[in-house]
């Protein structure tokens, strides 16, 4: 073993779902939005003149900023931008998770990087069951913290949370931070943003990743009040001032303006979920009802595991857990109709 060994801080990464290189895949294992963007945001990357990329870019990134404060009523110091919203849960981790002894609480079956940012930050938190229809319930929250953490929806169930029990959780911890992670908000659930001027221990954090089809240019943002996103900013620019590049926030920018589209596509991909919720039916799949861009199911006679194995031979990529409590479940993305065609096509076959 090196000298050096004991001085490295150890941490076991998060996994990102496959992104796999072939041509041909239908790929719903990573809950991307399978519509292109905007065409606004084409349009604006190719109109940035490359003699802006000689310069750094604006280490506020206000012209984004500005237009998330409009687009959310909220003043530009309300708002904090990242790169994707792991970025920016990463920075609120550092920033708000900071007591020594106290835990941070996030439910058992939720987004598997909150464990690893607490690892890797050295954040003790424990672990808060959801109850056996996958629902966060809030009572459980009612205790000594050092900060609370939860989806709305959650993931990977898809399940939302009422506005009001995400209220209680806030309402009941005014000595500590509670993060709403809301990257799937948009497919169905009730935003907290409205609560930000009722509670100053609030922060609501969005990602332009799913709903505004832009995964690939990792936009994320958080909304709080002005001393929050002050703390936010001391930390991030004690980290890297030039977080976000031109061409994102140039992409950003353009994505925001055409709330058309933003609605016409959000709808389309509601509209799949539900025809999706009845083929799974039909194929006696069970789940429940999800307010986000994928589906949460399990079928009572085929194991997960076989059934992810089978759509992978076929070329379907959807997203399989070895988890307790949710290793017979499968995260299936909503795609395309005619992506879902092949995939109900497939699940046919493989439960004949
Ligand atoms: N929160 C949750 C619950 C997610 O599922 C994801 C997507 N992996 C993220 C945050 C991060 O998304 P992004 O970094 O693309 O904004």
């Amino acid at each position: 073993m090196p000298l050096w060994e004991d001085k490295i801080r150890k941490v076991v990464p998060y996994t990102p779902g496959e992104q796999p290189k072939e041509a041909g895949i239908i790929k719903l294992n990573t809950n991307e939005n399978p519509y292109p963007p905007s065409p606004a945001v084409k349009r604006a990357l190719t109109d940035l003149p490359d003699t802006d990329l000689r310069k750094y870019p604006d280490p506020a990134v206000s012209e984004l900023v500005g237009a998330l404060a409009s687009r959310y009523g909220r003043k530009p110091s309300e708002v904090f931008v990242g790169v994707g919203s792991d970025d920016v849960l990463a920075m609120c981790f550092l920033t708000f998770f900071n007591s020594k002894d106290k835990t941070v609480l996030f439910p058992d079956i939720t987004y598997s990087f909150y464990d690893v940012w607490a690892d890797l930050f050295r954040i003790p938190y424990e672990t808060i069951p959801l109850d056996d229809a996958f629902r966060i319930r809030p009572e459980q929250y009612i205790r000594e913290n050092g900060g609370i953490v939860f989806p709305n929806p959650n993931a990977p169930t898809g399940r939302a949370m009422p506005l009001a029990d995400a209220e209680k959780i806030i309402a009941a911890n005014p000595g500590s931070i509670v993060i709403v992670d809301e990257a799937y908000v948009d497919f169905g659930a009730e935003s907290a943003v409205g609560l930000i001027p009722k509670y100053d221990n609030l922060i609501v954090v969005q990602t332009f990743s799913k709903s505004r089809s832009l995964a690939g240019m990792r936009i994320g943002y958080a909304l709080g009040n002005e001393k929050l996103i002050g703390y936010l900013n001391d930390c991030k620019y004690s980290f890297n001032s030039y977080t976000m590049n031109r061409t994102t926030i140039a992409a950003g920018c353009a994505a925001l303006s055409d709330e058309k589209w933003f609605q016409k596509h959000v709808g389309k991909v509601i509209r799949t979920r539900e025809r999706a919720e009845k083929e799974f039916a039909a194929l006696g799949f069970r789940f429940y009802p999800s307010a986000s861009n994928f589906l949460f199911v399990t079928h009572p006679e085929k194991p997960a595991a076989e059934i992810f194995e089978e759509l992978r031979k076929r070329h379907i990529y959807v997203r399989y857990f070895a988890k307790p409590r949710i290793d017979n479940y499968l995260r299936v993305t909503i795609g395309t109709e005619e992506e879902m065609d092949v995939l109900f096509a497939a699940l046919k076959e493989i439960l004949a």
